[in-house]
Parts: C-alpha cells; sequence; structure tokens
C-alpha cells in the first residue's frame, strides 16, 4: 500500500530552547515477583539522577534503571533552506 502525503511543509529547523533546561527522569526496572518501578523526581542535574540511582541501588538492591531525557525545542522557519518545488 502506497501513501502520498500532500501536505507541502515549509522549511522548518528544530532547535533546543536555551530557557529550559533537560529534564532527566530515572525509573527502577528491577522485575520480580513484583516489579519495583520505583522513580526519581524529574530533574535537570544528571549528578542528582545518578544519586538517586545510587541510593535506590544501596535500599533495595536493585541495579538496572532506565532514564529518560526530555527537552525543550523551537520550530522556526530555516531562511537558509531552499525551498523545495510544489508537486
Ligand atoms: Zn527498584
Amino acid at each position: 500500500m502506497t501513501v502520498k502525503s500532500r501536505h507541502s511543509f515549509e522549511p522548518y529547523r528544530v532547535d533546543p530552547d536555551p530557557a529550559v533546561d533537560w529534564v532527566i527522569q530515572a525509573r527502577c526496572v528491577f522485575k520480580g515477583e513484583t516489579d519495583c518501578k520505583a522513580t526519581s523526581p524529574e530533574m535537570s542535574d544528571q549528578q542528582k539522577v545518578t544519586k538517586w540511582i545510587a541510593q535506590h541501588r544501596a535500599e533495595a538492591g536493585h541495579a538496572r534503571f532506565e532514564e529518560t531525557y526530555r527537552r525543550a525545542v523551537i520550530a522556526t522557519i530555516d531562511l537558509r533552506a531552499g525551498r523545495r518545488p510544489r508537486p
């Protein structure tokens, strides 16, 4: 099956928003009789996330985690990009 899009997009660029910090969150992915799923607060400091992981490791003995990173971005029309001809 072929899907054709009829939308035409402006040439946008996407950049990190310098006014907003990264958000990092760790989650324990220990699987046992009951899955742990302990979750850290959302933080912008990687060292604090690492500290939370180390503390959970020491208290619960769990060693496997996932880290989620989220950042704010800004989309702006990229005036440097050439416009694509319309079909
Ligand atoms: Zn855990």
